[in-house]
């Protein structure tokens, strides 16, 4: 093995406050300049050494092959537009017996191949599996196509619907009316009143179902959806 397998530093004099700012693990923000639609782009470059371990073999590379930017979209920040441009390095892996002459840098906030960052692709994912939007009203929102959000939804909820599915304790219906109610009118106060609430004639007031909360309905309903 000619190369390390391990960091001995990270470049901490590259964190500086704009990158904390930012909040993107592994990357330093080297330059923020304006656009001419008054949008910001900021330029990072690597802060993490480990972004230099060859994908095949894991071992850390230092022969430098030649440099590449890339442009991962991130989640929004304040009214006006923010462009990344990632200043990366490639670099070429000398081990013997791995397959891999050369690769990239990638981070698990923005993983090779990945036109979005991490956090970018799950705020997608939460918007549609978690807040209730539908997928094109979230493309619209975040500016990004119809089929990245799909993918992103289904992305976040693979491992939630890959779990087993909790015990059935009580099973609960949405219906807790049969029937239609009754209304006379009061002979002395003229005011309609309920007689009934629904049924047939002489029959028991129908009652709700046992107490059912939200969770008990939603797990009894999981069942007989995906049946
Ligand atoms: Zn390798």
């Amino acid at each position: 093995m000619l190369q390390r397998t391990h960091v001995q530093h990270v470049q901490k004099g590259l964190v500086s406050d704009a990158s904390r700012l930012l909040g993107l693990e592994g990357l330093a923000v080297q330059r923020i300049e304006s656009d001419a639609f008054g949008g910001r782009v900021v330029h990072v470059v690597t802060a993490d050494e480990t972004a230099s371990a060859c994908p095949g073999c894991g071992v850390l590379s230092v022969t430098l092959k030649g440099r590449a930017c890339s442009r991962p979209r991130d989640i929004p920040y304040g009214t006006t537009r923010l462009r990344l441009i990632w200043h990366k390095r490639r670099w070429r892996c000398k081990e013997q017996l791995c397959g891999r002459a050369s690769f990239t840098e990638s981070l698990p906030g923005v993983r090779a191949r990945s036109r979005l960052t991490t956090r970018f692709r799950a705020g997608l994912g939460c918007a549609v599996a978690e807040q209730q939007r539908c997928v094109s009203e979230a493309a619209a929102h975040y500016g990004a196509s119809w089929p990245i959000v799909h993918d992103a939804f289904v992305e976040h909820v693979r491992v939630p619907l890959a779990a087993p599915l909790p015990q059935v304790l009580v099973l609960g219906m949405d219906e807790t009316r049969r029937g239609k109610p009754v209304w006379a009118q009061d002979l002395h106060t003229k005011r309609w009143v309920l007689v009934r609430v629904g049924g047939t004639p002489g029959s028991s007031t129908p009652q709700a179902p046992a107490a059912c909360s939200p969770r008990s309905r939603a797990a009894a309903a999981l069942p007989l959806s995906r049946g």
